[in-house]
């Protein structure tokens, strides 16, 4: 998990912003997604970055990429030696690995891609590849809290007939969306029985990007890659 530090963006993308359709200055996303691939050993291109757009497309990746990947919220390998990468905002990055079958997954999973079914999506696609649900490993990253993310009733409902448990209230007392525990029995339903969940709220934390916090702001990325020193 990246965070606002260490980049060159300007206010009000300061500092590490790695997306590139939020109005930055395309020379300091390049130069940030640069020293990403950098700390991880990676040429320039060796991250694959998504043009995100809340739906449930899944792209298998079998090499670099020098341009974001269109249309897609879930990237899916089995190849070592590139990462995939995963921007978000307050929506819930997702990275998944089943390490025996050796395939990874990066997933977008906002309350719009969520609702549609993109995280089964990818695990269909992982699946495909050879991975098996109840070997994955997955961690559910920082997103906004159910505390903090109040949306109208009827959107609730929505979400909550979508991910069931989603549904909660807010510290204010309306009602509110936990995404991180509406995923979660989605992943259990799935068989996924490894979940992890990084705790940081988006919302709260100021040193993650957030949406509804902030706007316009960057994004912060969730990366994962197979190891091909292995
Ligand atoms: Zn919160």
């Amino acid at each position: 998990m990246t965070t606002r530090d260490g980049g060159h963006s300007a206010a009000p993308f300061d500092a590490f912003n790695l997306s590139g359709g939020v109005g930055d200055d395309p020379a300091a996303v390049t130069a940030n997604r640069e020293m990403l691939a950098g700390a991880l050993g990676l040429a320039p291109n060796g991250v694959l970055w998504m043009h995100q757009v809340h739906g449930t497309g899944v792209t298998v990746v079998e090499g670099p990429a020098d341009a974001d990947i269109a249309d897609t919220d879930a990237l899916v390998t089995n190849r070592p030696g590139h990462a995939l990468a995963v921007l978000a905002a307050d929506c819930v990055p997702v990275l998944l690995a089943d390490e025996q079958a050796g395939v990874i997954g990066a997933v977008h999973a906002g309350r719009e891609g969520a609702v549609a079914g993109v995280l089964p999506a990818a695990i269909k696609a992982m699946t495909d590849l050879g991975a098996r649900p109840e070997a994955m490993e997955v961690l559910l990253g920082p997103a906004i809290c159910g505390g903090c993310y109040e949306v109208g009733g009827y959107v609730q409902a929505e979400v909550q007939e979508a991910l069931p448990g989603s549904a909660c209230r807010t510290r204010a007392g309306t009602p509110g969306v936990d995404l991180h525990q509406g995923l979660t029995g989605q992943l259990r339903a799935l068989g996924v029985t490894s979940v992890a969940i990084d705790p940081r709220c988006t919302y709260e934390d100021p040193d993650l990007y957030s949406h509804r916090r902030d706007q316009p702001t960057g994004r912060f990325a969730a990366v994962t890659w197979l190891d091909d020193s292995a």
